[in-house]
């Protein structure tokens, strides 16, 4: 079957040969045929060099996502080869046979719209050593790769078959793209918890219910980096989720860990971790807004060694770069005032629209208005399951700075 054309505006192929995979309404001069809403189509410059092939997307202002540079057909094969591609990147650095790591990530990946995390450990709901297994969660982010769920689990089945894979498309992106939201089991039995191992501690990770896949896996060696700072200090872990960091923390021999999320299931979760690594003596859980928590800790003059925030992406496209930065300055601000005289900061955020730059920036800032210097101790980035990858600036998100109050 021929593929329809989508031919491009002069000019328009320039951030698309650095490699990146989009295509956006506006940099379409025309086309020739007739694609159906997530069909296959070539992409063509102004010159009509082919660019690709894409996922065909009318709905969406991302009007097509390249998922090969050579005009080919998204089939079995073709995700049985990429998937294998991204098995290859993380055995270099991991072992995912028994390690829990992002397996898929998108665009950084080359296939566009498609996250798949791999969770290794037990389940929970029969907790048997002999039930130690592996299961996928699976984000299908763009029509294209919804309308391949089929195709994408055949061919995971061939390169790194697991006991089950769950569908968490219930991210608000979903909408974007004309898609409503779904979450359930896809194939295989999902238990209800799989209780994974990470900096040799045991977390459970809700496969249906917790937030985006169950876990966040692109902090696993921030969390290993703050805890090397806890050793006799007291410690707020703020928008601490299922408590990654805090109870790495508690593990580390922290004298104490106040741990806080406005969410009542990620209490729950972190509470429940706690207890699994007979670490709940050591951890104060509180559902409460961090920017109050912190606010009322400062008003009444308590002191910490080691303040860790990780809060949500507060600026999720160009336009809210502005509130965003108010919101990280003003959280960056109570935290160092919180600080004793030589406790440490780790400070994250996940939004990539608010670079490295404006991050830096901003931590100078909340330092000036501190009243107080800091010194850099390490700037880190996600761990390497989230490759960052020339051409697809995106996938360049994480910020983890830690320093030392002064
Ligand atoms: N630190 C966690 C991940 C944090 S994700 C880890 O290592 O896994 C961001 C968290 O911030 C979510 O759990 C969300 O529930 C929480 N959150 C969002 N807004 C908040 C607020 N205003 N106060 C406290 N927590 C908040």
């Amino acid at each position: 079957m021929e593929r329809a054309r989508l031919i491009l505006r002069p000019r328009e192929e320039t951030r698309i040969r650095a490699g990146h995979p989009w295509v956006y309404d506006n940099e379409i001069a025309g086309s020739e045929g007739d694609p159906a809403p997530g069909a296959e189509v070539e992409i063509l410059d102004s010159r009509r060099r082919s660019l690709g092939s894409a996922f065909f997307n009318p709905k969406s202002k991302i009007r097509a996502r390249i998922y090969s540079r050579i005009p080919r057909a998204a089939d079995e094969d073709f995700f049985a080869e990429a998937i294998g591609r991204s098995l290859e990147w993380r055995k270099r650095f991991f072992d995912p046979e028994r390690m829990s790591l992002r397996l898929v990530f998108g665009e950084a990946d080359g296939l566009p719209g498609l996250i798949v995390d791999s969770f290794v450990g037990r389940s929970e709901d029969s907790p048997a050593a002999a039930d130690r297994g592996r299961w996928l969660s699976a984000q299908f982010l763009s029509l294209g790769m919804d309308a391949r769920k089929g195709a994408i689990l055949k061919a995971l089945e061939r390169v790194f078959p697991a006991d089950g894979v769950a569908e968490r498309s219930d991210a608000p992106v979903r909408a974007l793209e004309g898609l409503e939201s779904s979450v359930g089991v896809l194939s295989g039995s999902v238990p209800r918890s799989v209780l994974i191992e990470e900096n040799a501690l045991t977390f459970g990770v809700d496969m249906l219910g917790g937030q985006k896949t169950g876990w966040f896996l692109d902090q696993r060696s921030n969390r290993a980096a703050a805890a090397k700072f806890a050793k006799g200090r007291s410690v707020i872990d703020a928008f601490c989720n299922a408590g990654g960091f805090g109870l790495a923390c508690a593990a580390a021999g922290a004298a104490s860990v106040l741990a806080v999320d406005s969410s009542a299931d990620a209490i729950a979760s972190l509470t429940a971790n706690a207890a699994r690594n007979g670490l709940s003596p050591l951890v104060e859980a509180r559902e409460a807004n961090a920017f109050d928590l912190l606010h009322a800790l400062e008003r009444d003059r308590r002191k910490f060694g080691l303040v860790i925030l990780d809060p949500p992406a507060f600026a999720k496209n160009r336009a809210s770069v502005d509130g965003a930065k108010r919101g990280y300055k003003e959280l960056n601000l109570r935290a160092l005032k919180l600080l004793e005289s030589g406790g440490v900061l780790v400070t994250c955020s996940c939004s990539h629209w608010f670079g490295s730059e404006l991050f830096a920036g901003m931590l100078e800032e909340a330092a000036e208005d501190s009243g107080r210097r800091i010194r850099i101790i390490e700037e880190r980035t996600q761990d390497l399951d989230h490759p960052i990858v020339s051409g697809y600036g995106e996938s360049r998100y994480l910020k983890c700075t830690i320093a030392e109050a002064m």
